[in-house]
């Protein structure tokens, strides 16, 4: 009996749920994903794992399993970034300047996975307050790309920030991940890791409880193995949350029975702008994929102009970190986690604790941040930028007057080797030329598997939406990931 209940964690979150599971089932799934983490250390996946409140989070699920009335995920583990606040448990985004921190309260985000029955295994490696697009800007060192493990390489990044979720899910350490997008953080590593990436629509899922880096951007959301247990999981995380104001009161009827609702012949829509970006043959071919899955679907191509999309990285990366300069001046050494010892008066203390306790990428946007909202520059950069973003915004919205979603490459290319980008760290910001538009408009968006790149890595393709069209945006990536197949 305990054997048919084996080999579920390396499966899909929806096969565990519709599981006929006996008692003892939680108690041996998480045994499963412990024993592929341990397996899979060297990829430093976690910055901190949960050993203790993950088994006693497995016999509480394993009582209501023998009392026959499951939860929504009863006993599904699941990894959490950790940008999370989660109660009791070490929470540092990363960050050498909250190594100590442990939270009084649970995000959101948690407290619904744990109603949900779900088990906290551990909390992910990302890059220091989500700056980055590889888990390389950790100060707990950099995760690496299970898909390059496969392939006999232990140099190559999982993307970021969210790399440690993304790794999680690929490895089958869990059953979904948890990760945050303030500019393709779930999107890009669920490309460079061969994974699903799910961010909902703006607003749809509260930031409440989730360490802030920019937050008119901050958007929680999903790793997953399949659209369908993205969707599982969103349904359980997201709805309305007085705590974060700008949570939304109504958003969109339940992901999960939307799936397999039809979606008739809908028309979806390539930016021209972006498809005339082919820099690699990989990436033509990954256009060519989208091309080809569109028309398998029964879709109707057409092809949109969006003149100023191309102006989105710009625009992110004045606003993000303009935002995140602000964010981060709380960590003062008084408040939260470390203060550097031996100062000399309290200028000292706040110069050094911030000096020694923010890593090298942070500062960088700390200063950039600053710059752009001082007075003198703020109207050449921080208004323009908040221009530029009403502009993207208001085109990508007259797009979907023409098409029911759009389609686009989630990232450039696939995932690169660690330390490609050190020489010339803005370089790295490129990598999102295709992921920021969607949070600048706050759009629901998934990555899911496109190509193998010529290097044997996958890139991931991307289905976007207008505001709340999460349904919509999920039912139609269902039906390309069963193309993937076709
Ligand atoms: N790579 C982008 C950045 O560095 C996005 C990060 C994110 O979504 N958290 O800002």
């Amino acid at each position: 009996m305990q054997n048919k209940q084996s080999g579920f964690i390396s499966g899909t979150l929806s096969s565990w749920c519709g599981a006929d599971k006996i008692a003892g089932a939680a108690k041996s799934i998480l045994q499963e994903a412990e024993e592929s983490i341990d397996r899979h250390v060297d990829l430093n996946v976690f910055i901190t794992t949960c050993k203790e409140s993950a088994q006693a989070q497995a016999k509480a699920s394993d009582e209501i399993i023998r009392g026959g009335r499951c939860r929504d995920l009863e006993g599904a583990p699941i990894a959490v970034k950790d940008n999370y606040c989660t109660l009791g448990i070490r929470t540092t985004a990363a960050s050498r300047i909250l190594t100590n921190f442990i939270p009084p309260y649970e995000s959101f985000v948690t407290s619904r996975l744990l109603d949900a029955g779900a088990i906290v295994l551990g909390k992910t490696n990302m890059d220091e307050f989500a700056m980055g697009s590889s888990t390389e800007n950790s100060a707990f060192g950099p995760t690496l790309n299970p898909r390059g493990i496969a392939l006999g390489r232990d140099d190559i990044v999982p993307g970021g920030s969210s790399g440690g979720s993304a790794a999680a899910v690929a490895a089958n350490m869990c059953l979904a991940a948890i990760g945050t997008d303030t500019g393709g953080s779930i999107r890009q590593p669920a490309s460079f890791c061969g994974v699903v990436g799910f961010k909902p629509t703006y607003g749809a899922c509260s930031r409440w409880g989730v360490i802030a880096y920019a937050s008119s951007l901050d958007q929680p959301g999903v790793i997953a193995k399949t659209v369908e247990d993205a969707a599982i999981i969103s349904d359980v995380i997201c709805g309305h949350d007085a705590r974060d104001s700008t949570s939304l009161e109504t958003t969109f009827s339940k992901l999960t029975d939307c799936l397999r609702t039809d979606t008739g012949s809908p028309t979806i829509g390539i930016p021209k702008q972006f498809r005339d970006l082919t820099i690699s043959n990989d990436l033509e071919r990954l256009w060519q994929e989208i091309e080809s899955r569109v028309r398998k679907i029964g879709a109707k191509l057409v092809y949109v102009d969006l003149p100023h999309i191309k102006r989105s990285l710009p625009a992110y990366y004045i606003i993000a970190l303009s935002e995140a300069s602000s964010n981060l001046a709380r960590y003062d050494g008084v408040r939260y986690g470390f203060r550097a010892a031996k100062v000399t008066g309290v200028d000292d203390m706040y110069e050094r604790t911030r000096g020694d306790g923010f890593g090298e990428e942070v500062k960088r946007r700390i200063l950039l941040g600053t710059f752009a909202l001082s007075s003198g520059y703020y109207d050449q950069y921080f208004l323009r930028a908040a221009k530029v973003r009403r502009l993207v915004a208001t085109e990508l919205g007259s797009a979907f007057e023409q098409v029911d979603v759009l389609a686009f490459p989630t990232a450039p290319t696939p995932a690169f080797k660690i330390g490609a980008h050190r020489s010339d760290p803005t370089s790295m910001y490129l990598e999102d030329v295709f992921t920021v538009p969607v949070n600048l408009a706050g759009l629901p968006a998934i990555s899911i598997p496109g190509i193998v790149a010529s290097n044997g890595l996958p890139m991931g393709l991307q289905i976007v939406g207008r505001r709340f069209a999460d349904p919509h945006v999920l039912s139609i990536a269902h039906k390309m990931e069963q193309a993937l197949d076709a």
